[in-house]
């Protein structure tokens, strides 16, 4: 269906492509913690990054719609969330460089990300992630102009693995409003990554703490203005909100096709349990709910490609279903598959990875906040 909004056969390429990687490998994956680094370099030279950055900056000059139909085809082909929600973290770091990168960052970093570096965005430290204004990384001014910074991260999507992140800290000689982007590489000195965290779920998207002790930074890697991050930052992850919507029908759709399966073909009182009404009022539940999740959501992409004044409640509304809509979906193939559903293997997976969306990437609270405030300000 994306196919009427995104480039033709760019779903079915992704797809295949994950299909014979993500696929392939995320079991093993999910056992040692760990990005599938692999697949991640296959999918990066096959241009999965390249599609939606202009063609100055190295892309194909294509559009969000393009990265969009390859997501849906990682969902569907990979199988795997934890790797999807990789993606959508590197996705948004993508849309923060070319919306606030200078032409210097974007040939420097987006260069870096498109040919297999993996990026983090890291905002939440221990004081929260719900409420980004109470952070406490903070960057001094060193005698030369660089900017030192220190502070301490925690369960940043890719922190074990990843080359380079956007780091939001604060620079307090700037005032009142002081809170900034910086672009770090995390290879550089005074960088210190954890272990990767010990989550229920998606274990093939590590998230873990980074530390700064006084990391340089020199002034051309400020993204956008001093003082202008958390607006900055709100802006792009908006484009993360709806992604996670697209990718959870794409997932959802060949869990409720086996689901279906299996309701044909099991018996209780002599006939499939598919013919009985309240199984089959689960999975028309379902099917309601991946629906509305993805039309949604390329509502919401419309929306923001057209920079509307709705595109922030839309993208919140997009994540909101996509977090309730994997809960559905992952729980009503469990309970189908009854016993077999809540051994520990695929089914019993799918949902553990699932809760995480409804934390990752903003709190199914947080999407209900900005769509009160988003709806008060559009009626004003
Ligand atoms: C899988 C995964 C990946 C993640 N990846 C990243 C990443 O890449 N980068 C990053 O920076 N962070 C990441 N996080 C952290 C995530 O952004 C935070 O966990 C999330 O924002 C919630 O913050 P918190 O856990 O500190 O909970 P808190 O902010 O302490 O919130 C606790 C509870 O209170 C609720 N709450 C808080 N304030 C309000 C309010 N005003 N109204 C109503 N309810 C409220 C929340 O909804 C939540 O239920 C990730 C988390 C997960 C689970």
């Amino acid at each position: 269906m994306i196919d009427r909004f995104a480039t033709p056969g760019v779903r079915e390429r992704f797809e295949k492509l994950a299909a014979e990687t993500v696929a392939v490998r995320a079991e093993e994956c999910a056992r040692q913690d760990r990005l599938d680094r692999e697949s991640w370099q296959e999918l990066s030279d096959a241009g999965l990054w390249r599609l939606a950055v202009p063609t100055e900056w190295g892309g194909d000059g294509g559009t969000w719609w393009d990265l969009a139909a390859a997501l849906e085809g990682i969902a569907a082909g990979g199988r795997d969330l934890g790797f999807c929600l990789s993606v959508v973290a590197q996705a948004g770091l993508v849309r923060s460089l070319l919306t606030y990168g200078t032409d210097a960052q974007k040939e420097y970093w987006l260069r870096r990300l498109l040919s297999g570096d993996v990026g983090a965005t890291a905002l939440t430290e221990t004081t929260g992630g719900s409420d980004v204004t109470r952070i406490r990384t903070a960057a001094r001014r060193a005698a030369d102009g660089d900017y030192l910074l220190t502070g301490h991260k925690d369960h940043i999507t890719n922190g074990p693995a990843a080359d380079v992140a956007l780091v939001l800290g604060r620079i307090p000689e700037a005032g009142d409003r002081d809170i900034t982007l910086f672009m770090v590489d995390l290879h550089a000195e005074g960088v210190q990554r954890g272990e990767p965290e010990n989550m229920m779920g998606n274990r093939t998207s590590p998230t873990g703490p980074i530390a700064f002790t006084d990391v340089r930074v020199e002034p051309h890697n400020i993204v956008g203005e001093v003082g202008a991050g958390i607006e900055a930052i709100y802006n792009t992850i908006s484009l993360d909100r709806l992604l996670y919507g697209i990718l959870a029908a794409a997932y959802l759709d060949p869990l409720l096709d086996q689901t279906l399966e299996y309701a044909l073909t099991r018996n209780a009182f002599k006939v499939p349990i598919a013919e009985h009404q309240y199984v089959q009022g689960r999975i028309t539940d379902a099917k309601f709910a991946v629906e509305a999740t993805r039309w949604v959501s390329y509502g919401a992409l419309d929306h923001l490609m057209r920079e509307s004044g709705e595109a922030s409640l839309m993208c919140s509304v997009a994540k909101y279903h996509a977090g309730e809509t994997l809960k559905l979906g992952t729980e009503t193939a469990l309970r189908v598959l009854g016993h077999l559903g809540y051994m520990e293997g695929p089914y019993a997976q799918a949902l553990k990875d699932a809760l995480g969306t409804v934390i990752a990437g903003g709190t199914a609270e947080m999407q209900r906040k900005n769509v009160f405030n988003q709806m008060r300000r559009l009626a004003a």
